[in-house]
């Protein structure tokens, strides 16, 4: 025994205080987490039940204008070598999606102009018109209302935005605001639900400094928000990045912020499993970098401890390569096929069937 209080019984959601949440993120006792793992895992059964829905994801542009400090593809990085797909690779990424039984495509970028309004809808609307996807989301940055009206138009049914960390001045800081905008993502989450789309948010796990008590804050905040979708994933560090620099000082002068929250597996899947019992109907993905900080375990974890949602990736190799947000070496040489049948068999290998469908919230 640490002497320190124990987290209180798990099963009923609402009897997790934000107190009670925060002493689960600093608990290291292995047989207690393994309450917490049962705990989320039937509230994913009893919720959401067994079927993982796949959503095939194409990452249309690697152009950003934002200077996110954690991320590999933002403006100044000058290494990156830019690229825009064509319509019909979009087109080619839907029909793949279809062809592997995926529910939704979804299509990602970097805050980019060069994907006017009238381009992306024009993209919605064959997509639409000559395959058979149930569902379509964007994932494309904070891009005007207008915008965002158009592409609901023109047949967007979902839209990611994370809001990274709900510590103000923290994400300030890793996510400054572009010159005369002042970025807010929890009005353009709004905004997103009043056009009628299921809107998705998240959060970066362990940003030098995330503190445990601020992300106790994050997952209060997810319970109170009416979010479909909500994404974690572990902050990974880009070299090319002012964040990932710092980070890499730290590491070898051991200088870390009071309460620093480490950016590791076992930290993401306990936000994970918490944020499951905070929302227990809501879509939560077992993300790529969770798969990526354990090659061998990650993904297996996010789907025992809370996910049901997994994001193949559809992109063509060659562009693939080039949407590095975080150094990524496992799977970018693989092709859709290849990445579909990995994710098939873990399915299998776990007992859990492949969603039929769009796969919204509700939807088992
Ligand atoms: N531009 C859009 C946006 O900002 O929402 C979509 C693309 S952005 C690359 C998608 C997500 O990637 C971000 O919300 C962020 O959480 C995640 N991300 C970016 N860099 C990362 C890093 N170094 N480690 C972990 N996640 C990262």
């Amino acid at each position: 025994m640490t002497g320190r209080p124990s987290p209180p019984p798990l099963g009923v959601a609402d009897a997790l205080s934000r107190e009670a949440i925060e002493r689960w993120l600093r608990e290291t006792d292995e047989g207690r987490l393994e309450t917490l793992w049962t705990a989320a895992d039937d509230a994913r059964r009893r919720y959401v039940g067994d079927a993982v829905h796949l959503r095939g994801l194409v990452e249309v542009s690697n152009y950003c204008v934002r200077g996110c400090t954690y991320c590999g593809i933002r403006a100044a990085n000058r290494g990156v070598e830019r690229y825009r797909v064509s319509e019909d690779v979009v087109l080619d990424c839907a029909r793949k999606a279809v062809e592997f039984g995926y529910g939704t495509l979804v299509i990602q970028a970097g805050e980019d102009y060069g994907i006017t309004t009238e381009w992306m809808a024009g993209v919605l609307r064959r997509i639409r018109s000559q395959t058979t996807i149930s569902a379509i989301t964007l994932s494309l940055g904070e891009r005007p209302d207008e915008d965002l009206a158009a592409w609901r138009e023109a047949g967007a049914d979902r839209y990611l935005l994370r809001f990274e960390t709900s510590d103000d001045e923290l994400y300030r800081r890793v996510h400054p605001d572009l010159p005369g905008r002042v970025s807010d993502r929890m009005r353009i989450l709004r905004r997103l639900q009043g056009l009628g789309y299921e809107a998705g948010t998240g959060i970066m796990v362990g940003i030098p400094g995330q503190s445990h008590a601020s992300i106790a804050d994050d997952i209060d905040l997810f319970r109170g928000m009416d979010m479909d979708m909500i994404g974690i994933g572990p902050y990974l560090p880009h070299p090319a990045t002012p964040l990932g620099q710092e980070f890499a000082r730290r590491v070898a002068e051991g200088d870390w912020p009071e309460d620093q929250a480490p950016n590791s597996e076992l930290m993401t899947c306990k936000v994970l499993a918490l944020t499951r019992l905070a929302r227990p109907d809501a879509n939560l993905p077992a993300t790529t970098a969770l798969s990526l900080v354990n090659r061998a375990g990650g993904r297996v974890h996010g789907l025992q401890r809370g996910g049901n949602v997994v994001m193949p990736n559809l992109t063509p190799v060659e562009e693939r390569e080039r949407y590095e947000i975080y150094p990524e070496k496992a799977a970018v040489h693989e092709t859709a096929e290849a990445i579909n049948e990995s994710i098939q068999q873990l399915l299998r290998s776990l007992g859990r069937t492949a969603g039929a469908g769009a796969g919204g919230r509700g939807e088992v």
